[in-house]
């Protein structure tokens, strides 16, 4: 399997270097590895007759009687009929003529494959695929021939999708069942029900059937599953074993003094549990390293506070970081004043600390005497030393790299207890395949008597009533978001959108009357941070404002959430949107403005988000309309380039290859048992070849 390919019958220098450049096959195995994207059944020669206007690609034998060119440069073109004994149908190219001419040879039987269309009532089919039928060998039998993914440079060659065929042909020549061993336990195969590794390489490549074909995809893309699985189970299973961390043995004085005298509510259900869950991690004297994810509002701020108690009564101090400077604020005065009858000392650190300030908050920190560092990356940087750091939490995690989170591990001897907190759903589907080696805790509870946030779809003809709707509230005291998508914040046009919404705004609700905060991110920082704290302080009624504001501000008495051209948005951003309201008891609104043309794909998208406050629906279905491609924060993760699988529409499969991973993992968590000595080797084979991106 590790032969290289120019020694395969076929290739040769010239076009190994080509495979390798184009299609980074250098190997045997590689090319064994290079799947077929369809097939050409030709188990299933079919008649002209047959070709009506609902025909999709069909395959037909016959002879060529007559070939003919016409036109003049670009528009020439060369036709040929092409005759079985049921009709005729013409075949039409505009390109590579030369070499067809020379190929079309009149009185010859060729099989012809492509999508008939109609042209005067006739049947013809342009740029077919087209081979002259050989009296014996590979062609003249009937079977599904592969088709394999091919580039320009390498059709140059003769490396078509159907010639790349021929090479693996010839593969399979030379092999036999020894070279592609089991690697899956045989009662496992029983169970599912699959076919053997070599029968599953066999049957992908020259499939005697579409049946054959059908369980040779399901076994290769259950082993995709199982083995991504399995060595995310082994990562964390390692981690859960030899990992060292600091053991928060005790819940000491300041976590009681606060939960029983300070804590101004009830803990949800959720949010007990997720305590639970991180006390065991924390205590056991292994490093945590958990994500947590919480739809906005779920309460994730006092969720972090209690753990960084838990890390003070136990000596250590903590840090909470969070992606702008505005929350980093909110977060130091909120906490600062849940624990304003307590000992613990909270500090702030931000790009904009002044400098005295500064080095007395580093001074302080390096001596031991803070107890909760709260700040933005400015956290990050190497003057930032602890003295016995022991918890590190990241807050709205997808907005920061996993670079940056790793140099949080740099500032203790022992790495610190990490937790990772995310308003960003991800779809369980998701979560087992991209974070599979991390622990997850799910908050799907929201604080009590929360009013379920009213969204409404409205086309531009309603744009007054919403306006009028709009001065109600404000008139009611509320404040008002208003939103203009500006996804590329050097994109010209979505600016001058942004400053014509703006103006339209002004108009509608004029000074001195009202007052308007404007925030985009051409501004500059500290004007930005002063519109906004125009707003926090309710000095401002209205926000406009692109996605800058799109993390976690919280501002209660803002009750409605106004978002404009919201056909632009993706479901997960117009969710995070959405969050900025809802935060008080006052019963609150999300408006979308749309023009009054909406694609299909938009109107499904509103409709779905209309329909639902549940982060985790929208997630799902997120991920379903647009792909894993684009989920946040996974798109280098590389857990989710699987060859063959994929984690939407075989996610019963991947399910299943987690139970099985899960059940094998508890049984023989190193894999010693001769039944897994197949799985063992081929990990041992892989390692390193991909490595998944950690949390932290
Ligand atoms: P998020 O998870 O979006 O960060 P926050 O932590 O900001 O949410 O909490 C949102 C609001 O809910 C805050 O005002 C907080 O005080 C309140 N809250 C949190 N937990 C509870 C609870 N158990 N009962 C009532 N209110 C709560
Ligand atoms: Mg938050």
């Amino acid at each position: 399997m590790s032969n290289p390919i120019e020694y395969l019958k076929g290739v040769g220098p010239l076009r190994a270097d080509l495979l390798k450049k184009e299609l980074g096959i250098f190997t045997f195995g590689q090319l064994l590895d290079h799947f077929p994207y369809r097939y050409v059944d030709k188990t299933r020669i079919r008649t002209i007759a047959e070709i009506n206007p609902a025909t999709d690609t069909i395959l037909l034998q016959g002879v060529i009687t007559e070939v003919d060119t016409s036109g003049e440069k670009r528009g020439r073109r060369l036709t040929a009929q092409f005759r079985d004994r049921t009709g005729t149908l013409e075949l039409t190219w505009f390109q590579g003529i030369g070499w067809m001419q020379k190929f079309l040879v009149p009185g010859q039987v060729y099989t012809v494959y492509g999508k008939p269309a109609f042209f005067l009532g006739r049947p013809q089919i342009t740029h077919p695929e087209i081979e002259a039928v050989q009296p014996e060998g590979q062609d003249g039998r009937n079977f599904m021939e592969p088709v394999y993914p091919s580039t320009e440079k390498l059709k140059v060659r003769g490396l078509t999708g159907r010639q790349i065929g021929k090479l693996t042909f010839n593969l399979f020549q030379l092999i036999s069942e020894r070279d592609i061993p089991e690697n899956l336990p045989q009662n496992l195969l029983r169970l599912m029900g699959l076919p053997s590794r070599w029968e599953a390489y066999r049957d992908i490549h020259f499939p005697g059937s579409q049946t054959a074909c059908d369980r040779a995809m399901e076994r290769l893309k259950f082993e995709e599953f199982f083995i991504a699985q399995l060595r995310m189970g082994m990562l964390r299973a390692n981690r859960h074993r030899y990992s060292q961390g600091v053991p928060l043995v005790k819940v000491g004085p300041w976590f009681n003094e606060f939960y029983e005298r300070h804590l101004p509510f009830q803990l949800t259900g959720a949010q007990k549990r997720v305590m639970k869950e991180i006390r065991r991690d924390t205590a056991a004297g292994r490093q945590m390293n958990r994500l947590l994810q919480g739809d906005v509002g779920s309460g994730k701020t006092i969720v972090a506070l209690l753990t960084m108690l838990l890390a003070a009564d136990n000596g250590y101090q903590s840090c909470l970081m969070a992606p702008t400077e505005i929350l980093s604020q909110q977060h130091y005065e909120g906490l600062s004043k849940l624990l304003k009858e307590m000992p613990v000392r909270v500090e702030l650190l931000t790009g904009s600390t002044k400098s005295a300030e500064r080095k007395r908050i580093l001074a302080a920190t390096l001596e031991g005497s803070v107890h909760i560092l709260i700040g933005t990356h400015a956290l990050i940087e190497q003057k930032v030393q602890f003295a016995r750091l022991g918890m590190a939490i990241v807050d709205e995690q997808h907005r920061f790299g996993v670079a940056q989170r790793a140099k949080l591990w740099e500032k203790a001897a022992t790495p610190p207890h990490v937790l990772v907190m995310t308003a960003t759903p991800i779809p369980r589907t998701l979560a087992m395949t991209a974070y599979g080696d991390l622990d997850i805790s799910v908050m799907d509870e929201l604080p009590p008597g929360r009013q379920p946030i009213k969204t409404v779809h409205r086309l531009e003809d309603r744009r007054p009533q919403v306006m009028d709707f709009i001065r109600d509230e404000i008139t009611r005291g509320r404040q008002i978001y208003i939103i203009f998508p500006l996804i590329e914040e050097s994109d010209k046009m979505d600016y001058e959108n942004l400053m014509r919404g703006y103006e339209n705004v002004k108009a509608w609700f004029p000074e001195p009357r009202y007052r308007i905060s404007m925030v985009h991110g051409r501004m500059k920082a500290d004007q930005k941070e002063a519109n906004m704290q125009r707003f926090v302080r309710n000095e401002t009624q209205i926000m406009v404002a692109t996605t800058v504001i799109e993390v976690g501000v919280n501002v209660p008495n803002a009750s409605v959430m106004v978002i404009e051209s919201a056909e632009k948005f993706g479901l997960s951003q117009l969710h995070q949107l959405r969050g900025r309201v809802g935060r008080g008891s006052e019963q609150s609104y999300c408006i979308l403005l749309t023009g009054n043309k909406v694609s299909k794909e938009a109107k499904e998208r509103l409709h779905v988000f209309c329909a639902t406050n549940d982060g985790f629906k929208i997630a799902e279905k997120d991920l379903e309309l647009r792909g894993p491609g684009d989920i946040e924060g996974t798109r280098q993760s590389g857990a989710l380039n699987f060859k063959l699988a994929n984690i939407i529409s075989d996610r019963a499969l991947l399910e299943r290859a987690r139970e099985h991973t899960t059940l094998i993992l508890e049984q023989d968590p190193e894999l010693t048992s001769t039944e897994h000595t197949g799985l063992r080797t081929f990990l041992q084979q892989v390692r390193g070849r991909n490595e998944w991106s950690r949390i932290s």
